[in-house]
Parts: C-alpha cells; structure tokens; sequence
C-alpha cells in the first residue's frame, strides 16, 4: 500500500476570522475561491487521486470545548442554487462556520429564502456579507428558460405549483437576458443554434444579479461599511467565483459586486455582458 505524502498546504481557512467590514469579508471569499482555484489547479489534482489537506478542529465545526457547542459567528450569508456541484463553503475555501448558508434551486429571492437572511441579518451581529452566488449551468435557470422559449412547456410546469413558484421567480431575468441579446446582436439571434446555451448563462448573470437587487433594497437600511451585498456566478469548469470578463470566452473575472441599482443599470449590464467573449462563443458554436 502506498503511504500518501502529507500535503503542506494549509486548510482554506486563514487566520483572520471575522472581518470588521464588508470589503474584508468579500476579499475572505474571494481568497478562499482563489484558493479553490488553485488546489484544482495543482498538477497531482485529478479526479482519481485522494488530496489532503491541513485542516484544525475548528475548521470543521469541533469546538475548543467539548462540552460546549460551537458559536454561531459567521461573517458572511451566502443565497446559491441547491447544484450538488456548487458546495458554498469549498467553493469558497471557507471553514465550517464561517457562512450562513441558504441553498434554493436557482438561488431564487422568495419567503422562506428572504426570511433565513433576515435572521441572520437581525440577529447575528459577526455578519458583514450577504452573497448571491449562482452559477453556469443552472439546470433551474435552463427550466425558465424553456419555458419562455416555449411556452407549451410551461404549461406542464404550471400544474405543478413548488415548481412553479421558482421558474415564475426566475423569468423576469430571462425575459431582460433576451432583450439584452436582442439589442446585442439583433433579432435574428433568436434563430441561432447557440441561443438557448447564450440565453440560459446570461440569464444565470442577471438572475443573480436580480437577487442580489432584491436582497439589497430588503435590507437597505442596514446597509453600510459593515454590511453589504453582492453577487457572483461560479464558472462550473474553470471554479472561478465571477463574472465573464473581455472578448476571451474562457476569460472569467474573480469578482463579488455590488447589484444594479435601478433598471436602467439592468440592462447596461445585460447589454455588456452580452457582448463578452463568453456569450458570444456560445452563439458562434
Ligand atoms: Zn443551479
């Protein structure tokens, strides 16, 4: 049996814990997808090889004491889609405690959503983040999408009122993904083989977007340098935590930013993020 070396680089979790401000949050998420990043990234990384990694107890939740139960501190709330293959806290290199998590397919704002984040943002005073994250892919989003291109299809998602609830959640940003494409690339594109592909991962961008928008004008008035919220999409092939960036298609900037303000900065962002290399690969496809 072949003893495995033990990898010297440390856990995702760094030292300083609990940020003081937002800013300091949204760069310990990004730091942590950073190094989630680069651990995929390594050449001895491959799906059939087992990678350790240096983590304490508190790291996954064990306390100091045992007999006391961990403390409820974390510093950021995450809203991200119930994909089995987006775990928040990996993807974002954070330890067991660290985050508030709220996963719904399609990482859509609705009661039961808004009100977990309500808590944490009443009641929990180490939070400094609230986060939508999202992410390529979204098998949610490809159903909104499906049915706004078809509408016979939503008529068997209608009848099934839980299902419902979250395409109806998601179609505003596919309906302002199409005009966004439409104004982008002109009324022809809707007959383009790449379409579909093109509208499900704009709509991803926007529908994150949306939420965070709505997350933000909720909690408005807790807002400040010690809370804030923002958005990001995770690239399911390069793990990077988002936006598409430049006339690359594989080019994907780490960022976590702040939501539209109004409508009219929508769909400045539906008409920029339209023409990336990202959404206009798909169409050429
Ligand atoms: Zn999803």
């Amino acid at each position: 049996m072949t003893e495995l070396p033990i990898d010297p680089t440390p856990g995702p979790a760094g030292e300083d814990d609990q940020p003081a401000t937002a800013a300091h949050a949204c760069q310990l998420l990004l730091d942590g997808n950073k190094w989630f990043v680069e651990l995929g990234n390594r050449p001895e990384s491959s799906p059939r090889r087992w990678h350790l990694i240096r983590l304490d107890a508190a790291d996954i939740g064990i306390s100091d004491d045992p007999n006391a139960a961990p403390a409820h501190e974390p510093f950021a709330a995450v809203l991200g889609c119930s994909d089995a293959r987006v775990p928040a806290e990996l993807v974002l290199g954070r330890a067991a405690g660290d985050l508030f998590m709220v996963r719904v397919a399609g990482n859509v704002p609705g009661t039961w959503s808004i009100g977990s984040i309500d808590f944490a943002v009443d009641s929990l005073s180490s939070l400094r983040l609230v986060a939508v994250i999202g992410h390529t892919s979204c098998q949610a989003i490809g159903a909104s999408v499906d049915a706004f291109l078809s509408p016979a299809s939503y008529l068997a998602v209608a009848a099934k009122l839980p299902l419902r609830a979250i395409v109806d959640s998601i179609l505003p940003a596919v309906g302002c993904a199409a005009q966004a494409l439409t104004q982008a690339h002109g009324q022809e594109i809707a007959r383009h083989p790449g379409y579909r592909d093109a509208l499900v991962e704009l709509s991803v961008m926007l529908n994150c977007a949306l939420t965070a928008s709505v997350l933000r004008q909720t909690f408005a008035h807790k807002l400040g340098t010690t809370l804030d919220v923002v958005y990001g999409v995770y690239n399911l092939k390069s793990r990077i935590v988002g936006l598409p960036d430049g006339p690359d298609p594989t080019a994907w900037m780490p960022m976590l930013t702040q939501p539209p303000e109004d409508e009219a900065e929508v769909v400045a962002l539906g008409r920029a993020l339209a023409t990336t290399g990202f959404i206009t690969a798909l169409l050429a496809a």
